[in-house]
């Protein structure tokens, strides 16, 4: 994704601005037929003001962002009325967490228990929550040994993943970044093919993978039931509209096709115990916050079947461990650990770190790392892992679960209480 960390006006606030000047200068040279009241002319006055208000005067979008900013409980119990959940259609939410320097919330729907930002974030905005460290180097991304370890579980996971379809399965990975997955899914014989939203993030991919760039996934062009298979590998939970991709990838997955999807889990061990300091929030990045039970309901609701939730993913639920509860003990700045196991020490997170700093951090890592493993073992047989995947088919269960019917019902309340 396109970083653009120093929003200014946005295209729409200076098209707004401009059109209601522009609107307010031609009614007032209207012909003197068409006086108009006095307290018009002051409303619409008002309403320029407004607008320009409105574009200068947030200061979170003027500012740059930080990569991982500091994140507070709010603590007091509060709630809003938000849009619809997009899982349950309820409308209430609790205020959980603060973000700094951004005005948006993370709240928790009140009946279901999805965690969302709020007020949705326009995808404009959503872009200057992507700086370019994010994506790091092309062709390795952290340190040679945790690469090495994030490319051998890549293909331990596409070998459980999808090693039992035939060779040669049409699989779609959405969100490919630099291709990790489309590399593994090539070594398995698969047709391998990815998707992504910017040449810089695919960019050192497999040439072999057939990539498209498309800002969102109905954009690519795919034809109908062409995949077997289809990967988000911690995707949904970046984008603004999951339920739209969901109805997309039923109709690119060909009738009882698989979709895989991992997520965190925001009703996990790691998330509840570490609250504000769990790793795998990533505000303001994460926009939606699943628990097993909340991706159940939205994929029933998009005729998804779910077949199986994994709780064991040894490399992300271990480093959710410990960088949670160093956030919470190091007195470093938060994900500290993470920025410095990024290539380079030009990240500016680990420059401002003092030497004392970073020896505490790796002293934290290697002493913390094999505990950290056991405790996500023990959370993953507690089926409380830190995140999960899910295995679903395209078409709807054979017996209507109680999940699918409540989505019904729910979906049957919204329309009835929706304005005709
Ligand atoms: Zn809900």
């Amino acid at each position: 994704m396109l970083s653009s960390p120093e929003t200014q006006l946005s295209s729409e606030d200076v098209d707004a601005v401009v059109q209601a000047a522009g609107h307010a200068a031609s009614s007032s040279s209207k012909d003197q037929s068409q006086i108009r009241q006095p307290q018009d002319a002051l409303a619409e006055i008002e309403s320029i003001e407004q607008l320009i208000h409105d574009s200068e005067s947030d200061p979170a979008d003027t500012i740059s962002i930080p990569e991982h900013p500091a994140v507070s409980l709010i603590g007091d119990d509060s709630r809003v009325q938000t849009s619809p959940c997009i899982a349950c259609h309820s409308t209430s939410a609790r205020r959980l967490y603060s973000i700094e320097g951004v005005s948006e919330e993370l709240v928790e729907c009140e009946s279901c228990g999805l965690g969302s930002l709020f007020p949705m974030p326009a995808a404009e905005r959503i872009q200057s929550f992507y700086p370019a460290e994010y994506y790091g180097e092309p062709t390795a991304k952290f340190e040679p040994l945790v690469e090495y370890g994030v490319r051998l579980g890549a293909k331990m996971r596409v070998e459980s993943l999808v090693g039992d379809l035939p060779s040669g399965s049409k699989v779609l990975d959405i969100g490919c970044g630099r291709g990790v997955m489309l590399r593994a899914l090539l070594d398995l014989g698969h047709e391998a093919h990815g998707v992504e939203i910017a040449p810089e993030a695919a960019s050192g991919a497999d040439p072999r993978a057939q990539i498209r760039i498309a800002p969102e996934l109905a954009k690519a062009g795919y034809e109908e039931n062409s995949f077997d298979a289809v990967i988000m590998w911690h995707v949904l939970e970046h984008l603004p509209h999951p339920e739209q991709t969901l109805a997309e990838i039923r109709r690119i997955l060909r009738p009882g096709g698989r979709l895989i999807l991992a997520v965190p889990n925001f009703g996990s061990l790691q998330s509840q115990r570490t609250a504000n300091d769990w790793f795998h929030l990533d505000l303001p990045r994460h926009l939606y916050h699943f628990t097993p039970e909340t991706l159940q309901r939205l994929l029933a609701c998009n005729e998804f079947h779910y077949e199986s939730v994994r709780h064991l993913a040894m490399l992300q639920n271990s480093f959710g461990w410990l960088q949670s509860i160093l956030n919470r003990v190091s007195g470093t700045p938060r994900n500290s650990l993470y920025s410095l196991l990024h290539r380079g020490g030009e990240h500016p997170v680990v420059q401002s770190l003092s030497r004392w700093q970073r020896a505490k951090l790796k002293f934290g890592y290697w002493l913390g790392l094999p505990i950290a493993t056991a405790v996500s073992l023990f959370e993953a047989a507690a089926g409380q892992g830190g995140t999960i995947t899910v295995t679903a088919t395209l078409g709807r269960a054979t017996t209507p679960n109680a999940v699918v019917t409540s989505c019904e019902r729910a979906s049957e309340q919204a329309v009835a209480a929706s304005p005709a």
